[in-house]
């Protein structure tokens, strides 16, 4: 059992221990940034993940944020509000980042959160409901994304950083989950929260050029522009799959050990094929899940383009095994299974989030189905 799973409390101490032995930092992120092979990130997630899920996405959970900064940011956006997501060893602190909405999920065109630009002040005004955000309302420092122009759907959005203490910014309901408990999740209020210009990631020359080139392609009657955030998904989601990956080979180690040491019918369970053939499947599955997480990872630091969007294949089928492989471990291990005093009832819960987070199995699915036919397929 996982104290930290049965109170739905944030892991401080495992953060800090993590900080210390230099996981928790971006250090680690960008040390695995100038790997080739680019393998790192996804053994680290498997491990971690292979642990306990909640507590794993306290310590990578800041990483999100991290990565819209360097995604979007300018130098010295990076070199001013990363340090303040982390922290240090000694005072670690976790950064959000909120795009959700509650009628924004996969839909993020139908966004609301409004950003409008105070050019006396040169102050950007944000008010909005953010939901579901990882570390919202605990972080430090929050990115939120917000409309900056309606007309424009998607387009139309540009990041933000919130800096810490802010006024107006503030957390709304934590959520009570099914799983990953150890990981805070939680809504972010924005009531008239006001933003010096230079907290828009990028600043607003870029934002100004972005948006113009945005509206004469509307003009041209919406042409399909190859959006950068699609690109940034493709690199981001088999991190997401090789959370899954760890979780499911966890549930099939307590598994395969449950079923050689188990005896019914005065032989271990595994003696039957109607046992061991699921455990064939599960390591099978885990494998091929992995090799898929591995080559998307690969291609992704060596910039090959995602023509098969490999990146949302590798999560999509990661993510499936990994509910699939939980269950069925649940089943191998029988009412011992469906017990706290296991961890595979709780590795299962755990594995539910993964078809649901950075876009859901469906959405995954019509990625690579619109990037295979290229068509525009709903
Ligand atoms: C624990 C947790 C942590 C999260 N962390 C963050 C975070 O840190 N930051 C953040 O911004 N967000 C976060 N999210 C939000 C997450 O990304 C969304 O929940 C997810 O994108 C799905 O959106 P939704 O929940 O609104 O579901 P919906 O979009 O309402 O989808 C509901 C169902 O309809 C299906 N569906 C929707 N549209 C289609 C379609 N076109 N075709 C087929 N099926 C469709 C979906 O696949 C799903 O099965 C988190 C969510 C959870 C649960």
């Amino acid at each position: 059992m996982c104290i930290r799973d049965e109170r739905e409390e944030t892991p401080w101490p495992v953060i800090q221990e993590a900080a210390k032995v230099g996981i928790y930092s971006l250090d680690f992120y960008a040390q695995q940034y100038f790997d080739p092979t680019g393998l790192g990130i996804p053994m680290a997630m498997e491990e971690l993940f292979w642990g306990d899920a909640g507590i794993a996405l306290s310590i990578v959970g800041t990483g999100l944020a991290a990565v819209g900064v360097l995604a979007n940011g300018t130098e010295e956006q990076i070199g001013t509000w990363i340090p303040q997501m982390y922290g240090d060893a000694n005072d670690v602190k976790v950064a959000a980042f909120c795009s959700s909405e509650p009628d924004a999920g996969s839909d993020v065109a139908s966004m609301r959160t409004r950003a409008v630009y105070d050019e006396a002040k040169d102050e950007w005004v944000i008010n909005g409901t953010k939901t579901w955000a990882t570390n919202g309302g605990i972080a430090n420092v929050h990115v939120v994304v917000a409309v900056v122009d309606p007309e424009l759907g998607s387009k139309g959005h540009a990041s933000f950083i919130i800096p810490p203490g802010t006024p107006g910014c503030s957390q709304g309901q934590k959520f009570k989950k099914h799983g990953i408990r150890a990981s805070h999740t939680a809504e972010v209020i924005l009531d008239n929260v006001r933003v010096p210009g230079s907290c828009l990631l990028g600043g607003k020359e870029k934002l100004d050029e972005r948006l113009a080139r945005a509206r004469e392609k509307a003009k041209q009657g919406g042409e399909r522009v190859k959006n950068a955030a699609m690109a940034t998904f493709e690199a981001s989601r088999p991190a997401v799959g090789a959370m899954a990956v760890g979780t499911a080979r966890a549930a099939y180690e307590v598994a395969l050990e449950y079923a050689t040491t188990r005896e019914q019918f005065g032989r271990p369970i595994i003696d039957n094929q109607g046992v061991a053939f699921q455990l064939a499947d599960m390591r099978t599955q885990i494998d091929a899940a992995r090799l898929l997480v591995w080559r998307a990872s690969w291609m992704a630091v060596n910039g090959k383009p995602f023509t098969a969007a490999e990146g949302s294949m590798s999560k999509l089928f990661a993510s499936e095994t990994a509910k699939k492989v939980t269950a069925q471990a649940i089943q191998i291990l029988g009412g011992n299974g469906y017990t706290r005093e296991y961890p595979v009832e709780r590795m299962h819960r755990d594995a539910a989030i993964y078809t649901i987070f950075e876009g859901t199995s469906e959405i995954q699915r019509l990625v690579i189905a619109r990037t295979l036919s290229g068509m525009p397929i709903r």
